[in-house]
């Protein structure tokens, strides 16, 4: 196949590798032939990954036997993986009805629960390039490409440099498009025992789910995997101390009789989406472009988003077209991200079966902000418009065909299952 832009992509930088700069990397390697780009993989050992991340949208299933070239069964496996068809929405909206959210079509198309450990380790392998353990001090643009500037190293310049560093350090309003829609920022990590058996000779074929369960000061998942159960209790600090969240979580690892678990990780988090994700030679990719808290698991198949979107463009255009790309690049994906963001506030605009402070808040404070913190002329895209689109449409008594396929960021069935799990239609 002949690609108009490969021989602009003679040398290319992944820095950082946690599940965003694994992905790239095996991307790229398996894009562009040994001996025609040079790929060097960059991250600093001595700065640890997030390490969760072990829900996922079916749309990783097919990527990960893509890159690794190993059947499903075997991928499945290797991340000691559970098959997720869906979210199992426990407390959520105004109609005191436990529902799912199901992947469509349903109970056909499923996606994994993984471990993001053995999921980076499963890429690696996939991955042909220089390994360079340094820490970045920046990233520019230079004429053509961008220069990346090592500790006790000398600077190297590149066709393209993915920037997966992880969460950015401060928020800032000319760089970064806040979410305050979204009304957590917190989650507590904890490591219960698994409650799905893994199987000696093959996958496990069982359907499984995601379980968000809403609590007095946010809400919990619960990811079964083979070798153990993530749990995570996500809230916000500025609203509920992390005393009161522990022993609300104790409480319910309690009733669903779990006895003994790890303590992981406090991880404090922004929800955010960063306003130049791609200039034609940097691409930010991961937690480094936009993050929203993991309702909805949206983390990975953002990554994917954006790796397989920049790679598409710069492959199949020409490279004199890559200036005038960008900017359409750049605002389609910061669209598609905020479009994440309205689609997992909406969770909360109906509130919960509790009554407290926290679910005060969301329901009455955080998310009628949703249109003025998405206003199209603060933000340089139309995803609140697209959104309205999709209300609008769920509003209709009949859905034209034509529409059926329609998209914001998540299909149409997705936001029809979500409007009526949570009672947002009268
Ligand atoms: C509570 C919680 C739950 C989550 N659950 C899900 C989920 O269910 N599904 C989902 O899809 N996602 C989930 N996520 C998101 C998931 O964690 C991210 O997809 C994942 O962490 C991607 O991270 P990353 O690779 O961008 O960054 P990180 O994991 O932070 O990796 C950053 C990398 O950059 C390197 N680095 C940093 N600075 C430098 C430097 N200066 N020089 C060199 N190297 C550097 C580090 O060494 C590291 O390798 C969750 C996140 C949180 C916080």
């Amino acid at each position: 196949m002949i690609l108009p832009g490969a021989g602009s992509l003679r040398k290319i930088a992944v820095v950082g590798r946690g599940t965003a700069g694994s992905l790239a990397a095996a991307s790229v390697t398996h894009l562009l032939p040994d001996g025609d780009c040079e790929l060097h993989h960059i991250y600093d050992s001595r700065i640890p990954v997030i390490g969760v991340g072990e829900g996922s949208w079916p749309s990783l299933v097919q990527r990960l036997r893509q890159l690794t070239k190993l059947p499903h069964e075997a991928v499945q496996q290797r991340l000691k993986g559970t098959r997720k068809y869906g979210v199992a929405f426990e407390g959520w909206g105004r109609r005191n009805r436990d529902f799912t959210h199901y992947f469509t079509p349903q109970q056909v198309s499923y996606a994994y629960h993984l471990s993001a450990d053995l999921m980076t380790d499963l890429l690696h392998e996939s991955t042909r390039a220089r390994h360079i353990d340094a820490r970045v001090l920046d990233i520019t643009r230079v004429e053509g490409g961008a220069q990346v500037e090592f500790e006790g190293l000398a600077p190297e310049r590149y066709d393209l440099v993915f920037d997966a560093r992880g969460f950015p350090g401060t928020m800032r309003p000319e760089h970064h498009i806040d979410i305050p829609f979204i009304p957590t920022n917190t989650a507590v990590i904890r490591r219960c025992p698994a409650i799905v058996e893994g199987e000696e000779d093959g996958p496990v074929l069982q359907h499984t789910y995601t379980r968000a369960v809403a609590r007095p000061h946010g809400w919990i998942f619960v990811i079964p995997l083979t070798v153990h159960t993530s749990c995570g209790y996500i809230f916000n600090r500025d609203i509920s101390g992390l005393d009161d969240v522990e022993s609300d979580f104790d409480a319910f690892l309690e009733t669903d009789g779990v006895r003994e678990f790890e303590q992981r990780a406090v991880i404090p988090f922004p929800n955010f989406v960063h306003r130049r994700m791609y200039d034609g030679a940097v691409a930010r990719i991961g937690n480094a472009a936009a993050f929203m808290e993991p309702l909805e698991a949206t983390a990975i198949v953002s990554a994917q988003l954006q790796i397989g979107m920049v790679l598409h463009m710069r492959l199949n255009r020409r490279a004199e077209d890559v200036e005038r790309d960008a900017p359409v690049v750049n605002r389609f994906l910061v669209g598609n991200m905020l479009c994440y963001g309205l689609f997992v506030g909406w969770h909360y605009s109906c509130g919960s079966m509790y009554d407290s402070e926290f679910w005060r808040h969301a329901r009455d404070h955080a998310w009628p902000g949703y249109r003025k913190a998405a206003d199209p002329e603060l933000v340089g895209c139309a995803a609140l418009r697209k959104f309205d689109d999709m209300l609008e449409l769920l509003n209709q008594p009949v859905i034209d065909t034509a529409d059926w396929n329609r998209m914001c960021a998540v299909p149409l069935t997705s936001y029809a299952q979500m409007s009526q799990g949570l009672g947002c239609q009268p």
